[in-house]
This record gives structure tokens, C-alpha cells and sequence, in this order.
């Protein structure tokens, strides 16, 4: 889609910090920084959120989650991962392209509460 951003960073149109990529999905740092290693997970294919999507569609984001997820908590030494994810405005969804938040949680840290 021309004008989704998140399909922008996929075609690297838009530099961004990648984590992952696969024949399905790319991980990338969020923009913002929520605590160290935020990180956003998605589908190549354009899809708004998970109100759009087909149990298919929905098996090939979600189950790359768990891998990615472990992978940055190991890396950077977190000791837990909040794992959010909104759809449409009203849930919080900023970017109508559908991603999975992966929060690191650190002792002490002041982030996502
Ligand atoms: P939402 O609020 O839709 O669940 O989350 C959208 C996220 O995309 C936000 O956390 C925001 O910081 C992030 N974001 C928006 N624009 C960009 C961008 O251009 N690059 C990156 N890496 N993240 C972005
Ligand atoms: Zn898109």
C-alpha cells in the first residue's frame, strides 16, 4: 500500500532498525523507545489489524512471536516482555498496518506500565 508506512519500512522506503525478516514478516525497533528494545513485529502482506485478518493470515504473524519475543529477552538481558497489540483508533492503533508490540521489561526500569 503507497501510503502505510509500515510498508514503506518493508520496501525499505523507510530506513528502521531491523531485528528479523523472513518470507513473512520483519521486526523492527519502534520509533519510540518505550523501554530498551521495543520492538514491532509485522506481516509483509498489507493488513489493517487483526479485525482483517484470516485465521491464516493470523497463524503466519503470531506464530513468529514466541521466537522473536525469546530472542530479544535473551539478548538484551531483560527479565520479561510485555506483548501488546491494538486495533483500530479507539484500541490506541495508530498505524493501520498490523503490528505486534514486543516490550522488554528490565528491574527497575520506568517504561510501559
Ligand atoms: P500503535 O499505536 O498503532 O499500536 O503503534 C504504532 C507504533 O509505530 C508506535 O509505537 C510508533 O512509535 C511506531 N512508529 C510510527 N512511525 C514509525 C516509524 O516511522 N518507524 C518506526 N520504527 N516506528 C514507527
Ligand atoms: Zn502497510
Amino acid at each position: 500500500m503507497t501510503d502505510c508506512i509500515f510498508c514503506k519500512i518493508i520496501s525499505r522506503d523507510i530506513p528502521s532498525y531491523q531485528i528479523y525478516e523472513d518470507d513473512d514478516v520483519l521486526a523492527f525497533l519502534d520509533i519510540t523507545q518505550t523501554t530498551k528494545g521495543h520492538t514491532l513485529v509485522v506481516p509483509k502482506k498489507h493488513i489493517r489489524n487483526v479485525l482483517e485478518m484470516t485465521g491464516e493470515d493470523a497463524a503466519t504473524l503470531f506464530s513468529k512471536i514466541p521466537q522473536i519475543a525469546s530472542h530479544i529477552t535473551k539478548t538484551l538481558g531483560a527479565s520479561g516482555m510485555n506483548i501488546l497489540q491494538n486495533n483500530e483508533t479507539i484500541a490506541g492503533q495508530t498505524v493501520f498496518h498490523a503490528h505486534v508490540h514486543l516490550i522488554p521489561r528490565y528491574s527497575k526500569d520506568d517504561g510501559f506500565k
